[in-house]
């Protein structure tokens, strides 16, 4: 029997999961080439210190973050290893980087420049803009890139590169995906004709792992596939089978009878059409459910049976409908994302009925849930 926090909502983080992913996407790369998670927004809303603390007792000692405040938590909490700042640090917040020894990414030659004028030996990775346009110096300005390798007080320990059409096998975006690894060998190749010793080179995400096994280096920042979640379903489908680490619980707070025409929650909207049971569970869109699954878009599972979601989503309250599910009372479980029985709602069907990805869902979990790990 799993032991339930006492909470009203909350995440389940399956250790054997993430191990079995950590294996999985290992198995898929040379030795020489070592994972960095993206453990950025909370680990996708898995909880950022517990998933760190899981996959450090599992050999991975370097991360990513998206900024210098998710770096210094990891660190406040005892995370160690590298973290790399994948974003944007204020020169204001450069003291961050040097009190929590934390890499921070060059976003450009001018960024390069305020870096290095911090006045104290900083780490740091350059960015290399190889056509998504995003961060990143255009890998065309070889000069640049040198003068920063030569800079005094900056301590170069990677050079790499993000790829932004990996996620499609369509030949435009697999062509484009090439020349974006060519441009970034052509850095590589004008530095060891210079005799500048190359750091560590890095491109690859998720979709770089499982589509572009060949491009490994020597680092793989994977983030959505250690969770076990990939961009679509149709990918989920493909081998080799990752395992979703999160499920998504939460508290039937109280049950109540509805006589026909009746409403229920905010505007009245929903009526019920007939004698109606209904559930209060104690999650609403402010931990992250969205607010656009109201109304019957979107349904939990309460004793492996599926409860529609009636009326709108409140900020702390969601409505259900249980009349056809037997004895639901106070304290029961309702499953938000996760398997039931032979039922399962997966972060696909949500992401789906609200329109968005995957990403999106998971990465705006809220942190007024509580994290456990089984
Ligand atoms: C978020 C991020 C990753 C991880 O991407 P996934 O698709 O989740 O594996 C890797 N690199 C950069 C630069 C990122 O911003």
């Amino acid at each position: 029997m799993t032991v339930f926090p006492q909470g009203r909502a909350w995440i389940e983080l399956d250790r054997a999961a993430l191990r079995h992913n950590v294996g999985v996407l290992r198995s898929l790369l040379p030795a020489s080439c070592t994972l960095m998670p993206a453990v950025k927004a909370n680990a996708y809303g898995h909880g950022a210190v517990p998933i760190a603390r899981e996959l450090y007792r599992l050999g991975v000692k370097a991360f990513c973050v998206a900024s210098a405040a998710e770096g210094a938590e990891l660190r406040r909490q005892g995370v160690r290893g590298d973290i790399l700042v994948l974003g944007y640090t204020h020169p204001g917040q450069f003291p961050l980087l040097r009190r929590y020894r934390l890499m921070q990414t060059v976003i450009d030659y001018p960024y390069a420049q305020l870096l290095n004028q911090y006045g104290k030996a900083l780490r740091v990775h350059i960015g290399i803009d190889t056509g998504m346009h995003r961060l990143g110096i255009r890998s065309e300005q070889i000069e640049d890139i040198c003068r920063i390798l030569q800079m005094k007080r900056l301590r170069v320990e990677g050079l790499f590169t993000h790829l932004c059409a990996d996620g499609s096998q369509q030949p435009a975006d697999e062509a484009f995906t090439l020349a974006q690894a060519r441009a970034f060998d052509r850095v590589t190749d004008e530095l060891a004709a210079r005799g500048i010793p190359c750091p560590k080179r890095h491109l690859q995400s998720s979709d770089g792992v499982l589509h572009y096994p060949e491009l490994a280096a020597d680092y793989a920042r994977v983030g959505l596939a250690l969770y076990g979640i990939r961009s679509t379903r149709e990918d989920a489908r493909k081998a080799p089978i990752l395992k979703p680490v999160l499920s998504l619980k939460a508290r039937v707070a109280t049950v109540k009878s509805l006589y026909p025409g009746e409403g229920a929650g905010y505007a009245q909207a929903y009526i019920a059409d007939r004698d109606r049971t209904i559930a209060v569970l104690a999650i609403g869109y402010a931990d992250g459910l969205p607010r656009a699954l109201s109304c019957g878009v979107g349904a939990v599972l309460i004793h492996g049976r599926r409860a529609p979601i009636i009326g709108r989503i409140c900020m702390d309250q969601t409505l259900v409908d249980v009349t056809d599910i037997p004895c639901v009372r106070a304290g029961d479980t309702a499953v938000v994302i996760g398997t039931c029985g032979d039922a399962a709602v997966s972060v696909y069907d949500l992401a789906e009925a609200t329109h968005t990805i995957p990403n999106e869902v998971l990465s705006r979990l809220g942190g007024r849930l509580d994290r456990v790990r089984v």
